[in-house]
């Protein structure tokens, strides 16, 4: 680590600390001619001494959990050189994002007297009913205009409200069964995971647990893309999947797409906001990467955390901004995002956790929605060392509350724009019929007061309720 000569220097290390987080490691093994690859585990693990750092405000950052390698992961016991690419190819049918479990005995739910708020963004709707078969949606509406099916299990949810399940579209760890229980117990039945620490079986693990209703639906990106001795091996050596051409760009793309990842995670982080400057991906090698995902058919995540990061990655042509940035975003830069199409996932949570940038990013945030940005639910859960909400995302709600969205908009946010960028809003994000049965039933109104997406009264998710507290049939 370099001496700290200044308070600016001092803020950027914390965020360095904090955006290891968000550095998945991805080393590449020995390949040998003509033989499959595959991910493998890295060589040691990232160098992250705790740093204490003394200022105006003392701070310690111990290394990120997610930075330290997994008990599945296996030491390699020789380095191995970045640009090499180790990743399996997979069957086609195994690349699907979306598992769903069919009930056992196939019965009809059927949820009624409830005020349904669908995802869409349209008025809530009383007196509704949602009826369930097969894991999907057959019909929803009016309870007086939706056929109930005879046989059907009958739920009256007593007034409650009925929402879509929500998405976090930004965390880390997600490969673990005890948080994915806990998200989908607390109404978030789908996370996106933007950078895990692989492991050959990485892709394996996710499809395990899709095969459980009980833990909320995990959509993977699999390690980050970046260049060598870029962000997040500069400084700390955490290795990534690096690319040095167009070419190996798209590529590695490929590769990483055949391995199983649902979304590709790149990273523009040029180190301004480190007060540093880190290589970053040329302008042709991140189009060739969003080039080859688009074709492909999957969606470009980018991790920014300036307005100089966020011009590489609308040039580039990727799906979603990562993180709010953290300096002022300008107008013709929000005008970009609008022309674009490009969603953002601010994470302000990550910014609460980290005690920086909280103020500009709310501001930012709430500039480009009054704009008429289209915003994304997401916390970059586990991307720093702390204590981030597990379930229900409340501190990022409350935060996008300050920034002026209203609960409608972070419902929304929540469910059909969070299915968006998980590539998902064909089956996910909204109640409508044919549409996957992700369901949150919530005591109370959250559009009158936002807390009440914590009071939470029953979870279905495919179709199965996985959490009941009271709807009693
Ligand atoms: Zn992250």
């Amino acid at each position: 680590m370099t001496i700290l000569a200044s308070r600016r220097h001092l803020l950027g290390v914390v965020l360095m600390l904090a955006m290891v987080g968000c550095g998945p490691v991805l080393t590449p093994s020995p390949v040998s001619p003509g033989a499959p690859t595959r991910i493998a585990a890295v060589t040691s693990a990232p160098s992250l001494a705790p740093a204490r750092v003394t200022a105006t405000t003392e701070v310690t950052v111990p290394p990120t959990e997610e930075a330290a390698p997994t008990a599945t992961a296996k030491p390699s016991p020789e380095p191995i050189p970045q640009d090499t690419p180790a990743i399996a190819p997979r069957d086609e049918e195994m690349i699907r994002p979306t598992a769903v479990f069919e009930v056992e005995d196939d019965q009809a739910l059927a949820l009624v007297n409830g005020t349904l708020i669908d995802g869409t963004g349209a008025d809530p709707l009383p007196n509704a009913a949602v009826v369930i078969q097969g894991g999907r949606i057959v019909a929803v509406g009016q309870e007086s205009e939706v056929g109930i099916p005879g046989p059907a299990r009958v739920i009256d949810v007593q007034g409650a409200t009925m929402l879509p399940g929500f998405i976090n579209a930004h965390v880390h760890q997600g490969f673990d069964g005890q948080k994915l229980a806990a998200w989908a117990q607390g109404g978030v039945t789908t996370v996106r995971d933007l950078g895990a620490y692989p492991t050959e079986d990485l892709f394996d693990r996710r499809d395990a647990f899709l095969k459980d209703n009980q833990y909320a639906r995990l959509v993977a990106a699999g390690p980050l893309m970046t260049v060598p001795d870029g962000y997040p091996i500069n400084p700390w050596g955490v290795k990534a999947l690096t690319v040095t051409s167009p070419e190996d760009a798209a590529s590695k793309t490929g590769q990483l797409l055949d391995a199983g990842a649902d979304v590709i995670k790149i990273a523009l982080d040029s180190g301004a906001i480190f007060n540093t400057d880190i290589p970053v991906l040329t302008a042709e090698e991140a189009a060739a990467i969003v080039e080859v995902a688009h074709r492909r058919g999957r969606l470009v995540s980018a991790h920014v955390t300036t307005t100089q990061d966020l011009k590489r990655a609308l040039d580039a042509g990727v799906d979603d901004m990562a993180h709010m940035v953290t300096d002022f975003l300008p107008a013709h830069r929000i005008q970009g995002m609008l022309e674009g199409d490009v969603y953002w996932v601010p994470t302000l949570e990550l910014w609460r956790r980290v005690g920086y940038f909280e103020r500009r990013a709310v501001s930012n945030l709430g500039r480009f929605v009054e704009a008429g940005g289209q915003v994304a639910l997401g916390t970059d859960y586990a991307g720093y060392n702390a204590v981030f909400d597990l379930g229900m995302p409340i501190t990022e709600i409350e935060l996008m509350q300050k920034a002026g969205m209203t609960p409608m908009q972070i419902i929304v946010a929540g469910t059909k724009n969070a299915a968006a960028v998980c590539n998902l809003d064909h089956e996910l994000g909204t109640l409508e019929a044919g549409k996957i049965a992700d369901v949150l039933i919530v005591d109370g109104d959250p559009l009158a007061d936002i807390h009440a997406l914590m009071q939470v009264r029953m979870v279905i998710h495919n179709g199965v309720v996985i959490r009941d507290e009271g709807g009693k049939d």
